[in-house]
């Protein structure tokens, strides 16, 4: 029995922050002495300049640059060994915080697996942004114990937009296996019984066989994907023409007209911080130094997006009536789970939708109907169990909270996740499926036997000849009370695990209230 060297303690997670941004970063204005735009980062340039060319941009196409633009993006172009995880990165996330987290994930495909009737076959393993690799390593290597499990697995596949985390996930993985470049991305093999592991950027690449069983675990990857924001302004009576914000300016909308006695809802959009002069005025205290790029701003008209995303679902409608109300919404999002529901449980109806820019191959085509289905999926983040989320973009840098419009490019950016809206696109895109939780992270690894597996571990630390046993056993312990803590924002109350399984009668998953009988 071992205990990873690598069990932290120190660092913060990406929850541990919520700074509500929404107006107040409009009333902040940033001087100098020069008239000439400085801007923090070349990518704050390139934003800005396609600012200037076409218009404001939506808080998703501001998130998507900053994430994983291939031109300075914080996830696509961190380079020099610079690491975004652990003490010395931005933040710390639960597989990097004990090596159990993993573990119990990988018990919990076991217990999917056989309350699946034990697949014999054709079993996959997916996970959509791996960071480090650091859960999938634990988790495979947990499965391998399991060997009826292990030989059903046919394939690994990894989702991963930075080349520099493939790297490094492939180094985890792999060791020494040569890395093949194949039409849907990469290929290598595994260090666990030669699993063969492929990284496609976009799950849309990850061959969508509907004989196959698909175990797709998400962690910390809904956060990053991005979203849009928009705020119910009060209705305008001095309002005659309604106007559609536009890259081509502004166009009257006379059918709206008469709905001008309405809420309705408005974009926020990403605009410049006002030009740069020689005082320095803050009315706000909550931004940290240095003045940020860009701020938010309402949209002075309805949008395409403002016009359509609110309309989406139900829940957004009663806080239409309630002026300054923000709700988030990311479509993104709704796509990723909406594959992941299609490829375990099928769906009756042919969707079009492709990746934007698929960089090798062809986009796998969309499944359609599935005989039997099988799989699962489990996504574990952060975010309101059924409220929407409002105003939860935030920044962090060394750990410590920043505005996401600080240096776009260095600074992780990330949102609350929606998990009504997962289980509401899940629930749509396939007939047979259902979906569990969300439950709080700590019941979930209580449940699933973390306190006994954590204390397994300190038994086997007792045999070793080691000096340092009692601080290991004192950091095992330490790191489950952190994974579990549910008071204030602990990581046990603040993350949640949802799951996607097949449809079989509301029969609860481990974890989430049932038991594999
Ligand atoms: N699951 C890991 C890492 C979380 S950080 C952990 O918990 O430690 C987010 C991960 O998602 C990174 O690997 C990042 O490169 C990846 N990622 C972010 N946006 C992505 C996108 N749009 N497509 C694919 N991968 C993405």
């Amino acid at each position: 029995m071992s205990i990873r060297a690598g069990t932290q303690l120190l660092g913060c997670s990406r929850s541990f922050v919520n700074v509500s941004l929404g107006r107040k970063l409009s009333t902040r204005l940033r001087w100098s002495s020069s008239s000439a735009r400085q801007w923090s980062t070349p990518l704050a340039k390139t934003i800005g300049d396609a600012i200037s060319a076409t218009g404001p941009i939506s808080v998703a196409a501001y998130m998507r640059q900053c994430l994983t633009s291939p031109d300075g993006g914080y996830y696509t172009s961190l380079t020099d060994g610079k690491d975004q995880f652990g003490q010395k990165g931005d933040f710390i996330t639960s597989p990097e915080i004990s090596q159990i987290f993993g573990e119990l994930l990988g018990i919990w495909l076991v217990t999917e697996w056989m309350v699946q009737g034990k697949i014999s076959n054709g079993v996959e393993v997916i996970e959509v942004g791996p960071g480090r690799g650091t859960l999938m390593d634990d988790m495979l290597r947990t499965i391998s114990n399991f060997k009826p499990l292990a030989s059903s697995i046919e394939s690994v596949y990894l989702v991963e937009a930075s080349p520099a985390l493939r790297e490094a996930q492939k180094q985890l993985l792999c060791e020494d296996a040569s890395l093949d470049e194949i039409d849907i991305g990469f290929r290598s093999t595994s260090k666990y019984s030669r699993l063969p592991i492929t990284w496609c950027e976009d799950i849309r690449f990850v061959p969508n066989d509907l004989s196959k069983s698909p175990f797709i675990f998400a962690h910390e990857f809904f956060d990053a994907l991005p979203i849009h924001a928009f705020q119910s302004v009060p209705p305008n009576p001095n309002e005659a023409i309604q106007t559609l914000d536009t890259p081509m300016g502004s166009l009257p909308l006379s059918k709206l007209t008469s709905q001008s006695k309405q809420p309705q809802w408005r974009e926020l959009v990403v605009t410049p911080t006002p030009p740069p002069s020689n005082i320095t005025i803050s009315t706000s205290s909550t931004i940290a130094k240095p003045t940020p790029d860009f701020q938010l701003s309402l949209s002075k008209a309805s949008t395409p997006n403002s016009l359509l995303l609110p309309t989406l679902s139900q829940r957004y409608k009663a806080l239409l009536s309630n002026p300054g109300s923000v709700i988030e919404v990311s479509p993104e999002s709704h796509s990723y789970v909406a594959e992941f529901a299609r490829r375990i449980g099928g769906s009756a109806i042919t969707s079009t939708t492709k990746p934007s820019s698929p960089s090798k191959g062809q986009p796998t085509p969309e499944p359609t109907s599935k005989s039997t289905p099988s799989g699962a999926a489990m996504i574990l983040d952060y975010g309101p169990a059924n409220t929407i989320p409002t105003s939860t973009l935030r920044g962090i840098r060394s750990h410590k909270p920043v505005s996401p419009f600080t240096d776009p490019g260095l600074v992780d950016i990330s949102v609350d996740v929606d998990f009504m809206a997962l289980t509401e696109a899940a629930l749509a895109a396939s007939p047979a499926i259902e979906v569990h939780g969300p439950v709080e992270q700590g019941f979930w690894l209580e449940s699933m036997g973390i306190r006994e597996r954590g204390e397994m571990l300190c038994r086997g630390l007792d045999k070793t000849d080691g000096q340092e046993v009692e601080e290991a056993k004192r950091r095992v312990r330490g790191a489950i009370e952190r994974l579990i803590e549910r008071g204030g924002d602990g990581m046990g109350r603040i993350y949640k695990a949802l799951a996607i399984v097949p449809e079989r009668g509301g029969k609860r998953p481990v974890g989430f209230g049932g038991d594999v009988d």
